[in-house]
């Protein structure tokens, strides 16, 4: 019998759909991992050569410190189709404005571009360590930057791997978005974990971590820093949150250690989800406080891997509960298997 499940951080249900179960073979080789990339697309904007065709840079990690030979390693960009437009001058505004019965407001905020390494062929699952710990340094010091301007009150950090998880460029690439508002759905987080607080005097996440480190069943991943787990109420087939050990609400308070440690992390649920699923598309998003909510003792980032192998339909759309048709105990073994 299916079974539904709800995560206790969310109080959204899933239903578990043990009877239409698939294997990994069943989302593989369907043809994205048979043409592998070339390591330089001339026509590509973030190739190394063609820097003439992004805007100025706001931030370079350089391959080595002070070698002066222009060579970068990561290099963060202003998104030239920006969502929201950075606001300048003096007419710029955070003041909403009825419309009858509606609500508006100027659509200001900030959108940046993180190229995660000069090579075109690369995705975090065939990086090293090494490179994958710089993209998460990058991560950390732009999230501080954009943190530091009053006009946004919560900042995204996510990566759209593949045509089907909404990227149209190749190259590899994260992306950063800072907002005016805090959204839906972080609000609906922050007000969950507020209840569990209240009612526990605990945070959820931390209860999640102990309790999946007891049970173990749904571990994929395990380091000094962090905890790779499929949530018991997956949204969606191999779902993976990367829990810190360490509770802080706020991402921008990860320290040197624990940036290593998580590329470490990634780098190697990733791989092993590429050699698992022949390669998926995915989103990762990194889930974090909005400024004023840093240092909440009930809310603790984590960065959420979705992988994209089936399709959201009308009952998900309807009910906003999701068909997930890969139990997530097997999920993490498999996982566990692929990530070693
Ligand atoms: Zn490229
Ligand atoms: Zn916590």
């Amino acid at each position: 019998m299916p079974k539904l499940r709800q995560d206790p951080a969310t109080r959204k249900w899933s239903i578990i759909a043990t009877e239409r179960t698939k294997r990994p073979d069943d989302f593989a080789g369907d043809g994205k991992d048979v043409a592998p990339l070339e390591a330089y697309d001339e026509s590509c904007p973030f190739c190394p050569g063609n820097e003439h065709m992004t805007p100025e840079p706001m931030f370079t990690l350089p391959v080595e410190e002070g070698d002066g030979s222009g060579a970068w390693a990561v290099r963060v960009v202003p998104n030239k189709f920006a969502a929201l437009s950075k606001p300048t001058g003096d007419n710029v505004s955070t003041a909403r404005s009825r419309r009858g019965l509606y609500l508006e407001m100027d659509g200001i905020g900030e959108h940046e571009v993180v190229i995660e390494v000069p090579d075109h062929s690369k995705t975090i699952a065939t990086m090293t360590e090494e490179e994958v710990s710089r993209v998460v340094a990058t991560y950390k010091a732009r999230f501080l930057e954009l943190d530091r301007s009053e006009w946004n009150q919560q900042i995204i950090i996510f990566r759209n791997q593949g045509e089907g998880a909404g990227t149209s460029l190749a190259h590899p690439h994260s992306q950063i978005i800072g907002t005016p508002i805090v959204s839906e759905e972080i609000r609906n987080r922050l007000e969950v974990a507020q209840r569990y607080y209240d009612d526990c005097g605990t945070c959820v996440y931390c209860d999640m971590l102990q309790a999946e480190i007891e049970e173990k069943v749904r571990i994929v991943a395990s380091n000094a820093g962090f905890v790779a787990f499929t949530p018991f109420a997956s949204t969606v087939p191999y779902n993976t949150w990367i829990v810190p050990r360490r509770h802080a609400s706020s991402f921008g308070v990860i320290t040197d250690d624990e940036t290593d440690l998580l590329g470490a992390m990634l780098r190697s649920v990733l791989n092993g989800m590429y050699t698992l699923l022949g390669n998926p598309d995915y989103n990762y998003v990194v889930r974090s406080a909005p400024h004023h909510s840093a240092g909440e003792p009930h809310f603790h980032w984590y960065l959420e891997i979705l992988p994209r192998l089936t399709t959201r339909a009308g009952f998900e759309i309807g009910s906003g509960m999701n068909i997930n048709v890969v139990v997530p105990e097997d999920a993490a073994s498999q996982l566990r298997e692929a990530a070693k």
